[in-house]
């Protein structure tokens, strides 16, 4: 078996709370790729354990603070915990949808789970988590008070490179499913949402799960407006604004595939004759529409990532204060911005001075109405700023 011995500065990093050891931090020792190993501190007390990586700068993932090794009945403690908290939010409805496990944030590192309906879908981010896929899965079937009827194993992220770890697809039990139907429930006074996942061939695990809270609280804005959703993905924002009486919306998105997906959400929902989309590359068409002199009582930005990494970091806030200049430019007077980063790199604070300068670019004062972050179902471990990567602002302009 394997072992590590951190640095001074290691145990002290280790000792304020953060559960991630930098290869830089690491003294000696070694492991096998994703092996759960003690973790010394210079001197050689065991500060705990941890899940080792071969290749990533995060040598240890933290599992625990504790003498003993994790067995199974730890990790069955920590699956069950994660199930319980959706339980007790009503969020294992059938029929319904949410994250079951957020990875290092539940104190499973790198292992995430989404559940749409009785479809699950896994994705693994590090050689840890690769490496115990197969008990986690029987500890969550075990867990669940429901039987999945399919699961797929949707391990094709980037940061698995860091990893050095391939992608992998596979369905691990049941038949392969090409979408399931969602339903979100009527929930205080939003109206009832369905929707289509394609959890194989979709972004992610199929879904942007991390944005259902905001879409309802986008929705309160848009009764009797034209609404424009830029970055729309399978058109969920501006269903849920139609769904709430706007006027018509327009939405925005590079994706083919989720343009057609759209489409059939519209449909389900009964508001395809106020849902357009438009396939267009985002930043070049929210400048045309601008120039247009086109106007909208509720604009929602959603982008990808800017920045991956601290590097891409100045790229990023260019980015960003480029794209809610001309958001901001489209929204009419006294309209609403609903601007999202999902950028971990992008501090809230920061993400903030972005819109401030934006506002200042687009020579328009923007309040901020709230500055949201994903539903409870994508909790942020404290300690563990990177699990907190989401940020929604709601300004009126
Ligand atoms: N708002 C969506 C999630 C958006 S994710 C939701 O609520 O589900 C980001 C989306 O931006 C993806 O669908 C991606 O296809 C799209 N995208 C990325 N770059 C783009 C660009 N330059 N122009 C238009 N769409 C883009």
């Amino acid at each position: 078996m394997g072992a590590i011995k951190l640095t001074g500065r290691g145990r002290r990093w280790i000792l304020g709370g953060h559960p991630w050891v930098y290869a830089d931090d690491v003294a000696g020792g070694e492991g096998e790729p994703g092996e759960l190993v003690p973790v010394h501190d210079p001197h050689g007390s065991v500060l705990g354990w941890g899940l080792f990586s071969s290749a990533s700068k995060i040598c240890i993932r933290f599992v625990t603070r504790e003498a003993a090794p994790p067995d199974r009945a730890f990790w069955l403690g920590r699956v069950r915990r994660a199930i319980e908290a959706r339980e007790r939010l009503g969020l294992l409805v059938p029929g319904g949808a949410c994250r079951l496990i957020a990875g290092d944030a539940e104190g499973l590192p790198g292992f995430v789970v989404d559940r749409y309906a009785d479809v699950l879908v896994l994705s693994s981010g590090c050689q840890g988590s690769d490496r115990l896929r197969d008990l986690f899965l029987e500890l969550l079937e075990e867990s669940l008070p429901f039987a999945p009827r399919a699961v797929l194993d949707r391990s094709d992220t980037a940061v698995r490179r860091l990893e050095a770890l391939a992608p992998r697809v596979e369905w691990l039990r049941g038949a392969p499913v090409e979408t399931v139907e969602v339903v979100e429930e009527e929930r205080d006074g939003d109206p009832c949402l369905v929707y289509e996942v394609a959890p194989a061939a979709g972004h992610k695990t199929g879904h942007y799960l991390d944005q259902v809270l905001n879409r309802r609280r986008a929705a309160r804005h848009a009764r009797g407006t034209e609404v424009l959703d830029a970055f729309s993905y399978d058109g969920l924002f501006g269903v849920r604004a139609a769904l709430a009486g706007a006027r018509a919306v327009l939405c925005l998105d590079q994706s083919a595939a989720a343009g057609e997906r759209l489409a059939r959400n519209a449909e389900r929902n009964g508001v395809a004759d106020r849902v357009v989309f438009a396939r267009a590359d985002a930043m070049r068409d929210l400048r045309r529409r601008g120039e247009a002199g086109e106007r909208y009582g509720l604009v929602i930005v959603d982008p990808p990532a800017f920045a991956r990494n601290r590097r891409e970091a100045a790229g990023a806030a260019r980015g960003y204060r480029e794209l809610n200049r001309r958001a901001m430019g489209l929204v009419a007077e006294g309209g609403v911005l609903v601007s999202a980063s999902c950028s971990y790199n992008v501090r809230r604070e920061e993400f903030l001075e972005h819109l401030t300068a934006a506002a200042l670019a687009a020579g328009r004062e923007a309040r901020l109405l709230e500055l949201t972050a994903a539903g409870p179902d994508h909790p942020v471990l404290l300690g563990l700023p990177e699990s907190g990567y989401l940020k929604c602002a709601f300004l009126r302009m």
